[in-house]
């Protein structure tokens, strides 16, 4: 008996102290991947990416289908599949002491989902110039033959437009031109920057200057969880 009620404080207390529940907002080309990686080898949470989660998760059965009968048709996945995805794997094990979740929620629909499932102790905006992220995404070349990724700036081939691992010819994908960066950047205005306000309210939001390397990046966003969490 007195054994018991002395470990419900001690398990309450060290799961209150120790959690980081973290979201990551940045739009397209921010980095968002890439420090998510970086929180979550250096706080042992898992890392949360909506793409991984619905590739891993595709055949998941919900009421609503699984996210394989859309993505088989090219179709996007429907956000009553997507929270029944994230609702299950928010509650596996790995995810008790926190997690970084990085494209989701995109707008206020999904954060609001998210509200209902999660309490959230972190949320940080990635903030890059646009001409900045331009450069990053418009510069990428892929590989035709094996997938491998180039950057015409930051990791050029050997042999310009020739893949350095397999010689195949790299494509310049319609996905990294202008117009449709363009458009996905208007989308992220337009769908998923007032969740800035909405959690700027909630105190929970702290912008991190993402310009600049990935390790100058990772500087500052580091120095952001050592402040807050
Ligand atoms: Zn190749």
């Amino acid at each position: 008996m007195v054994e018991v009620s002395q470990e419900v404080p001690e398990s309450i207390g060290d799961t209150m102290s120790n959690r980081k529940n973290i979201v990551v907002l940045g739009p397209p080309g921010a980095g968002k991947g890439t420090q998510c990686e970086k929180i979550s080898e250096t706080y042992d949470i898992p890392h949360i990416s909506t793409g991984k989660m619905l590739r891993e998760h595709k055949d998941l059965e919900t009421e609503h289908g699984t996210a394989r009968d859309y993505m088989e048709k090219g179709d996007l996945v429907p956000d009553r599949v997507v929270y029944r995805i994230l609702d299950h794997r928010l509650e596996k094990n790995d995810t008790k002491q926190g997690f970084v979740l990085d494209g989701f929620p995109r707008d206020m629909e999904q954060a609001k989902h998210l509200e209902e499932r999660r309490e959230l102790d972190l949320v940080i905006s990635l903030e890059v110039d646009q001409e900045e992220i331009m450069v990053r995404l418009t510069g990428r070349r892929v590989c035709e033959d094996c997938g491998e990724s180039f950057h015409i700036k930051f990791r050029p081939p050997e042999e310009e437009k020739v893949c350095d691992e397999c010689g195949g010819d790299l494509i310049h994908r319609d996905d990294d031109k202008r117009e449709v960066i363009e458009e996905r950047l208007e989308e992220y205005r337009n769908k998923t920057l007032p969740l800035k306000e909405f959690y700027n309210d909630k105190d929970l939001l702290e912008e991190v200057d993402g310009n600049g390397s990935i390790e100058e990046v990772w500087k500052k966003t580091r120095q952001t969880l050592e402040e807050t969490l």
